[in-house]
């Protein structure tokens, strides 16, 4: 039987990275990976998803009820397909975090999240207390309902597949208004994305205020970089939440990683230990940041920031 595969979208026209990470994870249960694309007006967005690579058939679902993928059509739409499929696998971002459990109490399974190695078709291997154990998990449930994280599957190509299209006609009628749609505030910026951009910059409570974020701003337009925090700095109304990396915030695996002032809490270093090159700036040398970074420089964050825009600039 094949795979089924839940495609998460930016507003617009953009195949999340996490989803053609989901695609590489789908494709090493060694069967046929179909791919599922939920919303409303997805003309332009079903004829890019279907050049994906690694997927052979493109499942369309279009209908007002999925603009904003509440997760309760959502899940009863894919409980309605889900006859047909082995496995089921979501990104693990608020989407899958959403609609997953919901899923799983439909179909009485137990879903296994935020999967970051797939053994073999019913063992998988997972993170659990913020990722400082893997725990390798066997499940004997006949479908199997997965969230894989982005971070540890190289993604699939954006294109050079040929996936035939399916449109979903019969849709099912979704008639729980369990939860009601209000808003979707976005950040806007022009910097990349923080889970899928090349190197990221992170400051913590130790910025002192978000006026002092513009220190790192200036860094990230250097090296086009994206700009993250900690908890801390979230919760002192430094940065809007969305910048948060950790267990409770995004999961980032960037080529460079530069934590600003910021201690390396466990749940921090949950959110952001798989990044190739971690560069530690703290005034305190016993920072367990430290402990996981491949180069440090002990100092004060006001004096050292400044330098490190001006030999940047000097390049
Ligand atoms: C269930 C749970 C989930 C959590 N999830 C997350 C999460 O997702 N992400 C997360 O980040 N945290 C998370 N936390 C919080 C975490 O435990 C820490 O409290 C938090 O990460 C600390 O943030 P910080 O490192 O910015 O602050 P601090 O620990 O206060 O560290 C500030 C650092 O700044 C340094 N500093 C101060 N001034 C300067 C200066 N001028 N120059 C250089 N260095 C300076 C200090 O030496 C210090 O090391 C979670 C906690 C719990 C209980």
């Amino acid at each position: 039987m094949a795979v089924l595969v839940l495609l998460s979208y930016e507003k617009g026209d953009q195949i999340r990275k996490i989803s053609r990470s989901a695609i590489s994870a789908a494709g090493k249960l060694g069967t046929e990976v179909h791919a599922l694309l939920v919303g409303d007006h997805l003309d332009g967005l079903s004829q890019k998803a279907s050049q994906l690579q690694g997927i052979q058939k493109l499942l369309v679902a279009e209908h007002a009820a999925y603009a904003h993928m509440q997760a309760e059509p959502v899940a009863d739409l894919i409980a309605s397909l889900a006859g047909s499929y082995e496995f089921i696998v979501a990104p693990a971002n608020a989407e899958g975090k959403d609609i997953l459990p919901r899923l799983a109490g439909l179909l009485d399974v137990q879903p296994i999240s935020d999967v970051v190695e797939m053994i073999d078709a019913s063992t998988f291997v997972r993170p659990i207390y913020a990722g400082s154990i893997l725990a390798t998990v066997t499940s004997k449930d006949a479908k199997k309902l997965l969230s894989v994280r982005g971070t540890t599957f190289e993604a699939v190509a954006e294109t050079g597949g040929n996936a035939t299209i399916e449109k979903i006609e019969n849709l099912p009628a979704s008639d729980k208004q369990l939860s009601v749609f209000k808003e979707l505030k976005l950040s806007q910026s022009d910097r990349p994305e923080l889970e899928s951009a090349r190197v990221v910059i992170s400051g913590g409570r130790g910025m002192q205020s978000g006026e002092n974020f513009v220190l790192l701003e200036k860094i990230a337009d250097q090296l086009d970089a994206a700009i993250g925090a900690s908890r801390a700095a979230v919760d002192a109304g430094f940065v809007p939440n969305d910048y948060q990396v950790g267990q409770t915030g995004k999961i980032v695996a960037p080529e460079l990683y530069v934590a600003v002032a910021l201690s390396g809490a466990i749940q921090h270093l949950a959110g952001m230990k798989d990044s190739k090159i971690v560069v530690a700036i703290n005034k305190d040398p016993e920072a367990p940041i430290f402990k996981v970074s491949d180069y440090g420089i002990i100092g004060d964050l006001f004096e050292i920031l400044p330098q490190l825009e001006a030999a940047l600039k000097a390049r």
